[in-house]
């Protein structure tokens, strides 16, 4: 599975998020919130929180 590297929208440090196939890009990551539905979550290796992200 492909990643993408993103910014930890909890600490700003780099993270991986998997994506679906190569053109698939992150349109944006947020920390976790109970009223969204990302399309993956994905955790970060800095502050070991995980995140939302959507894909474009
Ligand atoms: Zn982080």
């Amino acid at each position: 599975m492909p990643v993408r590297n993103t910014a930890c929208p909890v600490c700003g440090a780099e993270a991986l998020v998997n994506v679906p196939d190569a053109d698939t890009k992150i349109r944006k990551v947020e920390p976790p919130d109970m009223n969204s539905y990302p399309d993956t979550k994905a955790a970060c290796k800095e502050c070991g929180d995980t995140f939302y992200a959507w894909y474009s």
